[in-house]
């Protein structure tokens, strides 16, 4: 199978790619990064930090190099008072905290003709799931908050907490998981927590990004070993 795997910043990938031998290719102002393993043909890159990024990044994976799934391995900021930094996440759902059309009766996160809430891979999750139980890694299945903001702010991180009833919170995840879902490509979301997105979210960030960003890598690595 051609899998495309995909993080939002070079810490992300690095963790992977220095498993590989890899060919380097550069389209649409990114580079894409071309290896096997096993029996698969793997397209691995990182897409640069955002939502728009993210979508790009996704689009020409499917679209150009016609990857059949779609895995992300990354960190984020945990809403979720139990999760602790160094948490493994895999996202059941996403929705955008940023869409604000309020003022014409809508709903926070929701774009009329599409949903609040897009749904990942239930098939891919459930891989997910039983490689962390045969390693005996403890994980947190739960709901992702996407959005173009850095959130270190305790009053936005209560607020996107309660009202879309998140776990952790990104900067792409949404924009991946509907990338897919309109182009018909299952996906799978990793997210470990890098910091609790407080006040303390930027120093947090900093300590943690390369430790966490391996502990998702080696997590997914070990998925892909599964497919
Ligand atoms: N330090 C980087 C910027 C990191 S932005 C620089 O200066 O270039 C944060 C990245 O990690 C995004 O890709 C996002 O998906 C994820 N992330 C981790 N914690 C987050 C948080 N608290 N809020 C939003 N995104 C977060």
């Amino acid at each position: 199978m051609k899998i495309g795997i995909m993080g939002a910043m070079s810490e992300e990938i690095g963790p992977l790619l220095e498993k590989f031998t890899y060919k380097t290719v550069e389209y649409a102002n990114n580079k894409y990064y071309l290896a096997s393993y096993k029996e698969h043909e793997l397209v691995i890159a990182y897409s640069k930090i955002g939502k728009v990024n993210a979508t790009i990044t996704a689009c020409v994976l499917i679209e150009h190099f016609n990857c059949e799934m779609l895995l992300f391995s990354g960190v984020a900021g945990a809403l979720n008072e139990a999760y602790e930094i160094k948490d493994i996440l895999i996202g059941e759902d996403f929705l955008q905290h940023d869409v604000d059309i309020t003022g014409f009766g809508h709903p926070f996160g929701f774009i009329p003709e599409g949903e609040i809430f897009t749904a990942c891979d239930e098939n891919l999750i459930k891989i997910a799931k039983t490689v962390a139980q045969e390693n005996s890694l403890q994980i947190h299945n739960g709901r992702i908050a996407t959005g173009d903001q850095f959130i270190n702010d305790e009053a936005k991180k209560t607020w996107i907490r309660e009202h879309f009833q998140a776990d952790a919170v990104e900067m792409e995840g949404a924009s991946v998981a509907l990338t897919c879902q309109a182009l018909k490509i299952p996906c799978l979301i990793i997210r470990t927590m890098s910091d609790k997105a407080g006040k303390e979210a930027d120093m947090n960030f900093d300590e943690f990004i390369l430790e966490s960003a391996k502990i998702s890598a080696d997590f997914l690595y070990k998925i892909i070993d599964k497919l």
